[in-house]
């Protein structure tokens, strides 16, 4: 569609109809700064060479549009919590552009650059706290060998964003940022919904043809079975997205059906969290206390039930509800195999053994019998030896947030448990030496605590970015032994116990 000719007109709040997306004029910064460029995006990209120019900290922080682009908020819809939503959209994510290098294609999004049609009763805008949590946490994510979208960019717009209102009654200003994140795609589950919600089956054709034409296009020419393979393939990916999830403790905290990315990325860092006592029902966002709906023990089954809402929503291109519940129980029957092997992959163990599922359960029982921390135990258990050469339990007490609760039914499970795990090595080819390599490789080191981002934020709101740039570093090799492992390689502190982070 052409362009309203009032440019303030285009990012009027409304309702869309026959659209997938809208074109909006970014705002302009009252006096932008930049606070951090990803160099590795910027490689990626083939723009590093750019990194210092004004240019870049204009199109970056939404102050000018690039000579011939067309900035547009995408519009979709979700289910918010189990219930329908309606229109959501981009109300605070403005697409930049598409920028092709070195044979694939990223799409650049500002988030927090001004309203848009879909920003409803918001501002569109993100303070420096929450800009920093997605910042760092996309790259530590990729690093980890995590699926998710990418960050190039952070900058403060130099205004002031009012989020909260103090205990005496005073408003709490904020400062104004705006990130720059890139992926192949930010089309989301929600982006198909909405269309099905409004009956608007032309245009939902449409979105999924061109959505398979770019990012599945080794599916084929548009037809059913090529949207029913379309459907398995966001299946598959989004199974292959939460397991590594679960295995490094990342609890996302909105996985409403808006924040599916159709590629299988992790999209929407908002009050997600790491595990640090392993904890099934631990959740971070606290806005979801009472049902915890989106806690780290169910994250798996969230996806299903989403892939579910996606299911409905390309019903009426297939016309055929079969082959997309048989869709739906293949994920599940795949969900126990990948389950179990990522988790046996964390323990080191290669061989097939009837009784592995059984040493699994019985490990997450009792991780959970008193405040494990996860990632630490996982790096101790590499010490453990196939021999009779050391003792389980102490080898991991570094690990217990309560040492003075591994006594008794507490101290008994963990020593029956490590004596099976002994048992079971003994089955394994691999000598101690290989077995180690292997658990190095997917048990990180290193995780984005969150009280390691709410250090990088206290500072940087000081203005000083130091502890941002330096996390920065650190998580970039988060299987790797580094020279300051004390520091960080530690427990949450006491201080830091019941904090969470926070996503406006
Ligand atoms: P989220 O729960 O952050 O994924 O956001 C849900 C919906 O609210 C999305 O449509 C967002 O674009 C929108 N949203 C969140 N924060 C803001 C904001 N500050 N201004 C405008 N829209 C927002
Ligand atoms: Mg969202
Ligand atoms: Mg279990």
């Amino acid at each position: 569609k052409e362009l309203p000719a009032d440019p303030n007109e285009r990012n009027t709040r409304r309702q869309v109809r026959n659209a997938c997306f809208s074109y909006v004029t970014p705002r302009k910064p009252s006096d932008p700064s930049l606070v951090h460029v990803s160099p590795e995006m910027g490689e990626t990209l083939g723009i590093m060479n750019s990194i210092e120019s004004k240019d870049f900290l204009n199109v970056f922080s939404g102050a000018k549009v690039m000579k011939g682009t067309k900035p547009y908020a995408m519009c979709y819809g979700g289910h918010q919590f189990g219930n329908w939503a309606g229109q959501l959209g981009d109300g605070r994510a403005i697409n930049l552009a598409e920028v092709e290098n070195n044979g694939k294609t990223w799409a650049l999004q500002l988030k927090g650059a001004g309203e848009t049609p879909y920003s409803r009763t918001a501002d569109g805008l993100a303070v420096l706290r929450s800009s920093i949590r997605e910042y760092l946490c996309a790259e530590a994510m990729f690093y980890l060998g995590v699926p998710t979208t990418r960050s190039l960019s952070l900058v403060l717009s130099g205004d002031e964003v009012l989020r909260d209102v103090m205990y005496d009654g005073n408003p709490a200003y904020e400062k104004g940022a705006i990130v720059c994140r890139v992926a192949p795609s930010f089309i989301r589950f929600g982006n198909f919904e909405i269309l099905a919600a409004q009956e608007d089956v032309k245009t939902l054709r449409e979105l999924t043809d061109f959505t398979i034409k770019h990012y599945f296009s080794y599916l084929g020419k548009p037809s059913k079975d090529t949207y029913l393979a379309f459907f398995k393939e966001v299946a598959v990916k989004s199974l292959e997205m939460v397991m590594h999830w679960q295995r490094v403790g990342f609890v996302h905290g909105v996985m409403n059906t808006d924040n599916m990315s159709i590629l299988g990325l992790t999209i929407d860092y908002g009050p997600y969290g790491w595990l640090e006592g392993y904890d099934h029902g631990w959740t971070p966002n606290t806005t979801d206390k009472a049902h915890k709906r989106y806690r780290y023990g169910t994250q798996p089954q969230v996806v299903l039930w989403n892939l579910l809402k996606l299911a409905n929503a390309l019903y009426p291109l297939i016309e055929e509800a079969e082959p997309l519940q048989a869709v739906l129980a293949e994920y599940q029957d795949e969900l126990k195999v990948a389950y179990l092997n990522m988790m046996k992959s964390k323990l080191g163990l290669y061989k097939t053994v009837e009784n592995d599922q059984d040493l699994v359960d019985k490990l997450e029982d009792v991780l959970q019998l008193s405040e494990t921390d996860m990632t630490i135990f996982f790096r101790l258990l590499t010490g453990f030896k196939g021999d009779d050469s050391n003792d389980g339990l102490d080898l991991i007490k570094d690990a217990f947030y309560h040492p003075e609760e591994i006594k008794g039914e507490v101290s008994r499970q963990w020593k029956e448990w490590f004596l099976a795990y002994r048992v079971r090595l003994k089955l394994e080819e691999k000598n101690d030496v290989e077995r180690v390599e292997g658990m190095n490789t997917v048990n990180p080191k290193y995780v984005l605590r969150n009280y390691m981002a709410q250090l990088a934020i206290d500072a940087a709101d000081k203005g000083d970015y130091t502890i941002l740039d330096e996390l920065f570093n650190l998580l970039k090799k988060p299987y790797d032994e580094q020279p300051d492992s004390g520091k960080w390689f530690a427990k949450r502190p006491e201080w830091a116990r019941n904090k969470v982070g926070c996503s406006m």
